[in-house]
């Protein structure tokens, strides 16, 4: 189905973006990767998607926090590929603190990587998707650019933030056959979420697990975690001609978080 076509998923090399990754790989996309890792790790898994999925696959090391490395990033995708039709603004950060502790410089970071980088590369391909007439935004959001929570200041005024930047991105390209929507997952374990429970289970002094179903129980009633291979499949179809007329959505795929 996306064959001939090319994608961009920041923060790659892991979790999430990984899992859409694959899935857009599986549908016949190439794929440019991005991300934080051990080189020799990046490169062995540009390999593997390579051979696995029989597309190609080049991997960009830009610092999405750094507005000059998200252009080059996209250029330098674009002539390595002859083009990026599939943006995925995924790369996402989290810290936790009250308000009256949140250290300025996380709270600039998380507002830099979870929502300045998604407009700065939709800043960047909008013209090359716009020229050619296709093209397809999928903005990593979540459940907490809907609902908040507390302690989550900054990631929930950057993913609120990213909500946003999807319906004006949509707006304006809506006489075009570029989308953009975006994808608000619930709890998926990922590093970013495995790092929370580990910090509650210490906090709490209780087991890991018991931490990992108390996260759940709080939040995602079907008590069961959102997968990477699901968000995967929800990003392909936003990018099928099924999904032409979705536009500026935020889809929840969140176990029934915000349905309560
Ligand atoms: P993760 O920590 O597994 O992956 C994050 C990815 O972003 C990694 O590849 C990392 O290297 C990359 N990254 C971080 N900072 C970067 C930077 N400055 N430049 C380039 N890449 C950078 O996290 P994840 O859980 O897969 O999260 C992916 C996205 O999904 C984030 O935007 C996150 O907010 C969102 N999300 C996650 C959950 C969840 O439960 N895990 C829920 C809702 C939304």
């Amino acid at each position: 189905m996306l064959k001939g076509k090319v994608a961009l998923v920041t923060g790659s090399t892991s979790g999430i973006g990984l899992g859409i990754a694959r899935s857009l790989a599986k549908a016949g996309a190439g794929l440019v990767i991005n991300g934080f890792g051990d080189a020799a790790e990046i490169a062995a898994l540009t390999k593997a998607l390579e051979e696995e999925f029989d597309v190609k696959v080049t991997y960009a090391a830009a610092d999405v926090s750094k507005p000059e490395e998200v252009e080059a990033m996209i250029a330098q995708a674009t002539s390595a590929h002859g083009s990026v039709d599939i943006l995925v603004n995924n790369a996402g950060i989290q810290y936790t603190a009250a308000i009256q502790d949140f250290p300025i410089e996380r709270w600039n970071a998380i507002i830099a990587i979870n929502l300045s980088a998604a407009f700065l590369a939709s800043r960047a391909v909008l013209p090359q998707m716009l020229e050619r007439n296709w093209g397809r935004i999928l903005n990593v959001a979540s459940a907490h650019g809907l609902v908040a929570s507390p302690h989550k200041s900054a990631y929930v005024a950057a993913k609120h933030g990213v909500v946003g930047l999807t319906k004006v991105t949509a707006l304006e390209t809506a006489r075009t056959g570029v989308t953009c929507n975006a994808i608000c997952p619930g709890w998926v374990l990922t590093p970013l979420v495995q790092k929370q429970i580990d910090d509650r289970a210490k906090a709490e002094n209780i087991p890991v697990e018991q931490a990992k179903l108390e996260l759940l129980s709080e939040k995602q009633p079907s008590l069961e975690f959102v997968t990477p291979e699901q968000l995967g499949g929800l990003a392909v179809f936003l990018c099928s001609e099924a999904a032409d007329q979705l536009r500026g959505q935020a889809i929840a795929m969140d176990g029934g978080w915000t349905a309560q």
